[in-house]
């Protein structure tokens, strides 16, 4: 709607002269304000999937830490505890070997001096040794 800023008329959009007084109201065209109206469960909706992807993207790829101790599969009497400052030290029977060890996108390489290099994949909370034993985090 158009009003007329002289007598308050309203007329057509688009009248360039006001039909009460004749007013030019070449400029006084008042669009209707357009208002971006987004629901509540749109906006929540984009947040919950932002998490979702930076949980899948960012937090999962690095690991939510995979430090912590892991046992082997259907023998924890076997663990393998994976610390923080590089280093890990893998129990037999309360036998101790310790050894640092590195990562490399999913990969785990485990290094004892004077022992064979092994290693393993990553796979969510769990590590598949190259060797076939499977490692799970203790929870
Ligand atoms: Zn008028």
């Amino acid at each position: 709607m158009s009003y007329c800023p002289n007598c308050g008329t309203e007329n057509e959009v688009g009248a360039k002269f006001c039909s009460n007084c004749a007013t030019k109201l070449d400029f006084q065209v008042r669009a209707e304000p357009t208002r971006r109206v987004i629901s509540k469960p749109l906006i929540l909706g984009a947040v919950a999937l932002i998490l979702i992807l930076l949980v899948v993207l960012v937090i999962l790829p690095r690991g939510l830490g995979i430090y912590g101790t892991y046992e082997m599969e259907n023998f924890p009497a076997y663990f393998t505890e994976i610390k923080r400052d590089g280093t890990f030290s893998l129990t037999m029977w309360g036998m101790r070997i310790d050894g640092r060890w590195e990562r490399e996108g999913n990969r785990l390489t485990f290094i004892v001096p004077g022992f064979p290099t092994s290693s393993g994949t990553i796979e969510g909370n769990r590590i598949i040794a190259d060797d076939g034993s499977v490692w799970i985090k203790r929870r």
